[in-house]
């Protein structure tokens, strides 16, 4: 697929988050180019998770949870597509008493928010969630809501849909600058040409700042690497098996085909997209697997992948439009919940493009809080 001479949007960034936003423009009658520099996915969507919830302690972040999961349940229906959305809840574990208490706080606000989590005791976590060990467990938080999908198949889902509705889907295609008139969009410069447009959306993940920094828009977020480990079959895994968090330690597994995938943030790791990875980070895994998922220690490795947290300072997403370029959008920094947002921030960015109200006020996220001194801190972060 060649580049367009025109489109009345381009968005640049074929993960989750520009394959939505694409498709929701699409979808709108929006003639639309996405700019994918490799293949769809192959940024942090291909190695995330692909955890999906509403247990946030910021009533944003669990608006936009809710209406995610939604989508997710109706995916098959718009855009089309099978993307394995398996809603066998999240499960936290808790084993300080000051996130005992954070997280009640959280729950009532779920709870407020339409979203049906409850605390659970540790006796009810351990039966929802079978190879979980317990120790020094005080309190859990269920949502049954809540599961995981394959975050490749969204994507792909929101191209062919975009592609459906007469989006220009253009991969191995590099956005290298904006060109503008210094208060206007006036086009993307690409590796094939240059597209004329007024409008531009930044869905870049962590290549954000180099992208938006071409306009002279500064969007502060930090690659920070997290890894994954995926076991071998396992015989006679127990049934539904909810994505469960260590919260303390950021240890988290879920079921993954006929073995589980199990991740563990290191939250020491440093910022940088050539900062080493920690040698030892397997056998810390290896450490607090053996208090909160026991049996793991008898499975074998099938293998395992590293990539890039999209990390703002407060932890929350980066969504709005700059301040002093007119028509420059963006929608990254979602600090490691992005592909589950993407189904609402597609649907938000769409509602900003087109001047409409959207389902939530999104202008707390946008990157000028940092100027403002008005950070958004999330707190239900792994
Ligand atoms: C180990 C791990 C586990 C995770 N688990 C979860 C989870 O359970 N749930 C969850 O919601 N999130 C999770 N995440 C986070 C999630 O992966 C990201 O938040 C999400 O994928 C971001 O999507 P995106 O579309 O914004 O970015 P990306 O998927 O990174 O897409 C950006 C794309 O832009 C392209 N690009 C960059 N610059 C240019 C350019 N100049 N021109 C053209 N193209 C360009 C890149 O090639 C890339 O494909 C996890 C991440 C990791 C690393």
């Amino acid at each position: 697929m060649t580049v367009p001479r025109h489109a009345e949007v381009v968005v640049v960034g074929g993960g989750a988050v520009g394959t939505s936003i694409a498709f929701h423009l699409a979808e709108a009658g929006v003639d639309v180019c996405l700019l994918e520099r490799d293949a769809l996915s192959s940024g942090s969507t291909s190695r995330a998770a692909g955890g999906v919830r509403t247990q946030f302690s910021d009533p944003l972040n669990i608006a936009i949870g809710l209406r995610g999961v939604e989508a997710f349940m109706r995916f098959s229906e718009r855009p089309g597509g099978e993307i394995d959305f398996r809603q066998v809840g999240y499960l936290f574990l808790l084993d300080r008493p000051e996130d005992v208490q954070l997280f009640e706080q959280s729950v009532a606000l779920q709870n407020e928010l339409g979203v049906p989590s409850r605390l659970v005791e540790p006796d009810e976590a351990g039966r929802l969630s079978p190879l979980a060990g317990l120790d020094g467990v005080l309190a859990g938080t269920f949502c049954a809501l809540d599961g995981h999908a394959s975050p490749e198949a969204v994507a792909q889902g929101y191209a062919s849909g975009a592609r459906a509705h007469g989006a220009t889907v253009v991969t191995g295609c590099t956005a290298s600058a904006v060109a503008t008139d210094d208060v206007h969009v006036r086009g993307v410069v690409t590796d094939q040409g240059t597209i004329q447009t007024d409008t531009v959306v930044c869905a870049a993940g962590v290549w954000s700042p180099a992208f938006a920094r071409t306009a002279g828009v500064e969007l502060p977020v930090e690659p920070v690497f997290r890894e994954v480990v995926t076991t071998a079959p396992v015989e006679a895994l127990p049934g539904p098996i909810p994505l469960t968090v260590d919260f303390t330690t950021g240890f988290y597994f879920h079921r993954e085909g006929p073995g589980l995938l199990i991740g563990m943030s290191d939250r020491d790791q440093p910022p940088g997209f050539d900062a080493p990875t920690d040698p030892a980070w397997l056998e810390h895994v290896t450490e607090v697997a053996a208090r909160r998922a026991p049996s793991f220690l008898d499975m074998g490795l099938a293998h395992g992948w590293k990539g890039y947290y999209e990390i703002t300072p407060d932890h929350n997403a980066l969504v709005g439009k700059a301040p002093d370029l007119a028509r420059f959008f963006y929608a990254t920094g979602f600090s490691g919940h992005g592909f589950m947002q993407a189904p609402a921030v597609g649907e938000i960015v769409r509602d900003l493009i087109l001047d409409r109200e959207p389902f939530v006020d999104v202008a707390p996220l946008s990157a000028e809080r940092f100027e403002r001194d008005t950070l958004r801190p999330e707190h239900n972060v792994i």
